[in-house]
């Protein structure tokens, strides 16, 4: 199946297979495969009688729910140019997206979450407004009117977000292969089968969602959906729906450590044997905590908006690699560390570039590889160390620090649940070293000096010491995958005061 030249053809395929089987669990409610094909084509065409054709561009800003994966599919139905939209975003980010995509289309929930999206879609002067769940609101038609699916998977389907943590977002035009090929690297990587229970605890907005869409599609198993994503009401439905791989961004681990530390002992999901994660940094002691009280096997991985599965720890692999690296590149895709430790990427799960012709200019190096802007190194057996973000080194007197050693070196303090390490501008220095942190509950308050004899004593060199220390009630993060958002922490500490003078 990971052979499909687009995604109706995978759906075509393994609706076919086992038409029978559910693709999606929410609440009370099940689509299986077949069920999936049949509706996604009743609502193509009724997007085909509203005017869709293969390259009309569709913006969607929907919630995750059964219907929005229908949406999803009938769109590729159509080979239209879909752009999805994270649901909690609001004028400035929604505005951004449809003026940039030039979207003819938007679908919106109506009022969400006591947000009215309709609303907003007119302020922002829209076209083309739907609201997909007025009741069960999707376009309904005849599917014999549809022209035949698309041929080729080659072609731009796609328009994604990315985050938005260094700049504004970037739109990254991505195909049906480049998805279904980052699909099958995720299957392939986590070795899961027609046993397994998934679930959806992102939104299916972001790209994690076709690609996730893939695997259950290549192995047909189902997958668990969450609308809204907090674990405490999670857990009845994991159980409840005997959930295998569980997992998200690493924001997740910690939720589900929270949770079986309140209970030791007692599995918190008895059926769960696999959290899988990725999108941010994990430092190695929540590997092994979650491995030692949890008693199941974490594997997390590195993506981004432009590939969304780039590398992926197997879950037979050792713990040192499981603990310290982002595990190995699936067949076909190339790592090259340039000069300078960048990471650059080529193979089919790679983007074809920016929306913006002037970011796709310099996407790419000579030979066609993608500059990801991450730092990493590739060790002896191929796994891939991530050591940082070209634009989260601190320059501090010409000498370049890592924030993120700075920050694994603090998670692993009793009295720190989260660490953010970033550079503030400083007249003499360049840069100086301000580090951030969130505290676990009852933790006595960390001070400087603290920090500063604790990392001396692991190892830190001096020069790296960080010489600001801020403790905070919540790192400021995004809404989609948890992800701490360090140009507001800049923002927030530049030009105050340090409480302090230099540390070291
Ligand atoms: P923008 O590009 O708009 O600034 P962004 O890069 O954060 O935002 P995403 O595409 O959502 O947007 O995130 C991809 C980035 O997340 C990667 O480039 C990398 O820096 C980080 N990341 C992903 N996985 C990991 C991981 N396992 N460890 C550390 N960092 C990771
Ligand atoms: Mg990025």
């Amino acid at each position: 199946l990971s052979t499909s030249r687009t995604l109706w053809d995978l759906v075509a395929r393994r609706a076919g297979l086992t038409p029978d089987r559910p693709v999606f669990l929410q609440g009370d409610r099940t689509l299986t495969f077949g069920g999936l094909r049949a509706r996604a084509e009743r609502v193509a065409a009724g997007l085909y009688g509203m005017g869709v054709r293969p390259g009309t561009v569709v913006a969607w800003q929907l919630p995750t729910r059964i219907e929005t994966a229908v949406l999803s599919f009938a769109l590729a139905r159509l080979g239209a140019v879909q752009s999805p939209v994270i649901p909690f975003y609001r004028d400035r980010e929604v505005g951004f997206a449809l003026r940039e995509s030039r979207a003819e289309f938007f679908a919106v929930p109506g009022v969400w979450r006591g947000f009215d999206h309709t609303e907003m879609a007119r302020r922002l002067g829209a076209k083309g407004i739907f609201e997909a769940y007025d009741g069960d609101g999707l376009p309904d038609g005849d599917p014999a009117v549809l022209p035949a699916p698309p041929a080729e998977g080659t072609s731009v389907r796609w328009i994604y977000w990315t985050s938005g943590t260094t700049s504004d977002p970037k739109g990254v035009l991505h195909t049906d292969r480049s998805l279904i090929a980052g699909g099958s690297c995720l299957a392939h990587a986590l070795r899961l089968t027609a046993d397994d229970v998934g679930s959806m605890a992102f939104p299916y907005a972001h790209i994690a969602g076709p690609d996730y869409t893939v695997m259950l599609l290549l192995y047909g198993f189902p997958a668990v959906m969450f609308e809204q994503f907090a674990l405490p009401d999670a857990l009845p439905e994991y159980r409840r729906h005997g959930v295998t791989v569980a997992g998200g961004s690493t924001a997740f681990y910690s939720m589900f450590l929270a949770e079986q530390r309140k209970q030791p002992g007692a599995p918190v999901i008895p059926s769960l044997r696999l959290l899988a994660g990725g999108g941010a940094p994990k430092p190695p002691e929540v590997y092994h905590a979650v491995v030692r009280e949890m008693g199941v096997q974490l594997t997390h991985g590195y993506g981004m908006t432009e590939v969304p599965m780039i590398t992926m720890g197997a879950p037979d692999d050792t713990v040192e690699n499981l603990a310290t690296t982002e595990g190995r590149p699936p067949e076909g895709m190339e790592i090259r560390i340039a000069d300078g430790g960048e990471v650059r990427l080529r193979g089919e799960a790679v983007c074809q570039g920016y929306l913006d012709p002037a970011q796709s200019a310099t996407a790419f190096d000579e030979d066609g590889f993608l500059r990801t802007g991450d730092l990493g190194r590739v060790t002896a057996t191929g796994h891939l160390v991530l050591t940082g973000r070209l634009k989260d080194v601190i320059i501090r007197k010409g000498e370049n620090i890592s924030a993120k050693e700075i920050e694994d070196l603090l998670a692993a303090h009793p009295a720190v649940a989260e660490a953010a390490v970033v550079g503030l501008p400083d007249p003499e220095r360049g840069e100086l070293v301000c580090a951030v942190v969130e505290q676990p509950p009852g933790a006595a308050v960390l001070t400087l000096p603290e920090a500063v004899s604790y990392l001396r004593a692991e190892g830190l060199s001096v020069h790296k010491l960080p010489e600001r220390l801020e403790v905070v009630d919540a790192l400021p993060r995004n809404e989609t995958l948890r992800k701490v958002l360090k140009y507001k922490l800049r923002e927030r500490f530049s030009g105050t005061p340090a409480p302090e003078g230099p540390a070291a």
